[in-house]
């Protein structure tokens, strides 16, 4: 099975990913990947751009030699309402969002499960998020029998983070191991991200590969365009 599209991927336009849009398509292209979500993150996080350069990316091509461009955006939640840091413009630009946890000022305290969980799933009911990243991160205790649930329900995609297995969120490992123990029980769509923050970890997925095992294949939105599309049209997204 290929996985030939990676939904989360990060460019210079933050200072802490370190390459080009172009050069990421060059380095997925040398993998065979067909389409890369250029993943901006929200406005809160520490070194962001202004949230006008995430809304510009209307501006870019749908195609960059060849591989599909998909403008995204990796929002913060910023309360236990599910309230994210982007606004209307960003939402209208984006073909997909992902929103997670980050160590911003807005959020606060994160060892509170309660606090957690309840912002996740007023997330997933607020339903402008598609795809929830890095949920295994340690530094944000979290529910996920009840995330897991409430996803399923509500057609929001679980992430698989290559990252969090590798080289970011040390911990993570034991806690993506229950993620998709619930995955498997509940049968939410679930996706891999790279998280690459430099172009040759662009469509690297090999620990989230491992880490999911069996999986159903027809709930992977990464397995094919086709699939994709299935998924944002339940969204109820034109991409
Ligand atoms: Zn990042
Ligand atoms: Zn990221």
């Amino acid at each position: 099975m290929n996985f030939l599209i990676d939904l989360h991927t990060h460019t210079n336009t933050t200072p802490h990913a370190y390459s080009s849009l172009e050069e990421n398509v060059r380095a997925g292209k040398k993998r065979g990947i067909k389409v890369i979500a250029n993943t901006m993150h929200g406005p809160s996080l520490q070194d962001s751009p202004h949230w006008w350069a995430i809304a510009n990316q209307r501006t870019l091509p749908n195609y960059v030699d060849g591989i599909r461009i998909l403008k995204s955006v990796e929002a913060n939640i910023i309360n236990i309402d599910g309230d994210l840091d982007i606004n209307n413009k960003i939402i209208e630009t984006c073909d997909i969002i992902l929103g997670g946890f980050h160590g911003i000022p807005e959020y606060g305290d994160t060892d509170d499960i309660n606090k957690n969980t309840k912002a996740l799933i007023n997330v997933i009911k607020n339903n402008v998020v598609d795809i929830l990243v890095h949920l295994g991160n340690p530094s944000f205790p979290i529910d996920y029998e009840k995330v897991v649930i409430a996803a399923k329900k509500y057609n929001v995609a679980i992430e698989i983070n290559n990252g969090s297995l590798t080289t970011s969120r040390s911990g993570s490992k034991p806690n993506c191991e229950k993620i998709i123990q619930y995955c498997s029980k509940y049968k939410p769509y679930i996706s891999l991200g790279s998280d690459a923050h430099f172009s040759t970890l662009i469509g690297e997925f090999s620990e989230a590969i491992k880490l999911i095992g069996n999986y159903d294949k027809k709930l992977i939105l990464n397995t094919s365009e086709e699939k994709l599309k299935e998924f944002t049209t339940l969204r109820g997204k034109n991409i």
